[in-house]
C-alpha cells in the first residue's frame, strides 16, 4: 500500500482561505502528477474544516489529491443537531475521516466508545477512518505508553469488523508532540508504530489492510527519515500542512 500524507486543516482556516489553500495545493501538486514516478507517489489527503469540504473538493477534483474530514457523528441520520453524518460526508466524496484526535478528547471529552462507535459508522458505509491515539508526556516519563496506546487502540476497536480490501489507518500521535516543535525520536516511533501494528493485526487479523501513520510535529527536516522507517506508513500533519511549499516537500517521493 502507498504512504499515506494527511494533511490536518483544523479549525484554522476560514472558508475562502480553504479555498485558496486547496487551490495552492491543487498548483504546487501538479508537479506531483507530472512525476515520472507517478504510481509511486504517496497518497496525500486534506482535511478541512466542514463547512469548506464541497468547495475543496471541487477544487481538487481533477487533481492527484483526495479529501477527508476532521471529524463524523457515529448517528447516520436523524435529529442530531450540529452533527455531520458519514453519509454527507460520502457524498462529498470523502475517502477518509479523523476521529479520536486528542484535541477532540481533550476539549471535546470524546471517549473511546464514541471513537469506536465512529469508526463503525464509517466502516458501515465504506468510509475509511484514521483513528488517533497516542499518550501525554506524563504516560511517556511513566513509561506507561505502550499499554496506554495499546488500550486506546483495543477500545477503539472492540467489536469491530472490516469487509474484504475495506483499509483501516489508525495515526499513532504523542501529545506532548502535537503542534511542539518536538517530534518523537524515530527509534520510540518505530517501537510505538509496532505496538500499535501489532495489537490492530491480533485483532483484526494478520490480513488486515494496515496502514499505522505518525503524527506529532512533522515538518520537512524530520520527514524523510519518519518515512524511511519501515513501521511508519505515513504522516498526519498539522501546522505544515498550512504552507503548500513545506507539504509538498514532505509528501513528496524523492
Ligand atoms: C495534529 O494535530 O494532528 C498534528 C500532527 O499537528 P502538528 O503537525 O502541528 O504537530
Amino acid at each position: 500500500m502507498k504512504k499515506l500524507i494527511v494533511a490536518n486543516w483544523k479549525m484554522n482556516l476560514g472558508f475562502r482561505e480553504s479555498f485558496t489553500l486547496a487551490a495552492a495545493y491543487k498548483k504546487t501538486f501538479k508537479r506531483y502528477s507530472l512525476d515520472s514516478a507517478r504510481d509511486k507517489n504517496n497518497e496525500v489527503v486534506v482535511c478541512p474544516s466542514f463547512f469548506a469540504l464541497s468547495e475543496v473538493a471541487d477544487v481538487l477534483e481533477s487533481s492527484e489529491i483526495f479529501w477527508g474530514a476532521q471529524d463524523v457523528s457515529w448517528e447516520l441520520k436523524g435529529a442530531y443537531t450540529g452533527e455531520v453524518s458519514a453519509v454527507s460526508l460520502q457524498e462529498l466524496g470523502c475517502r477518509y475521516v479523523i476521529i479520536g484526535h486528542s484535541e477532540r478528547r481533550q476539549y471535546q471529552g470524546e471517549s473511546c466508545r464514541q471513537v469506536n462507535l465512529k469508526a463503525r459508522a464509517l466502516l458501515d458505509i465504506g468510509l475509511t477512518p484514521i483513528i488517533c491515539v497516542g499518550e501525554s508526556w506524563e504516560k511517556r516519563q511513566a513509561g506507561t505508553s505502550e499499554a496506554f496506546v495499546s488500550g486506546q487502540v483495543k477500545r477503539a476497536l472492540a467489536g469491530l469488523k472490516l469487509k474484504p480490501m475495506q483499509d483501516l489507518v489508525i495515526a499513532y500521535e504523542p501529545i506532548w508532540a502535537i503542534g511542539t516543535g518536538k517530534a518523537i525520536k524515530p527509534r520510540d516511533a518505530e517501537l510505538m508504530h509496532a505496538v500499535v501494528r501489532k495489537t490492530v493485526l491480533k485483532i483484526l487479523g494478520s490480513e488486515t489492510r494496515l496502514r499505522v501513520i505518525y503524527g506529532g510535529s512533522v515538518d520537512e527536516r524530520n520527514a524523510p527519515e519518519l518515512l524511511g522507517l519501515p513501521d511508519i506508513d505515513g504522516l498526519l500533519v498539522g501546522g505544515a500542512s498550512l504552507k503548500p511549499d513545506l507539504f509538498y516537500k514532505i509528501a513528496k517521493v524523492e
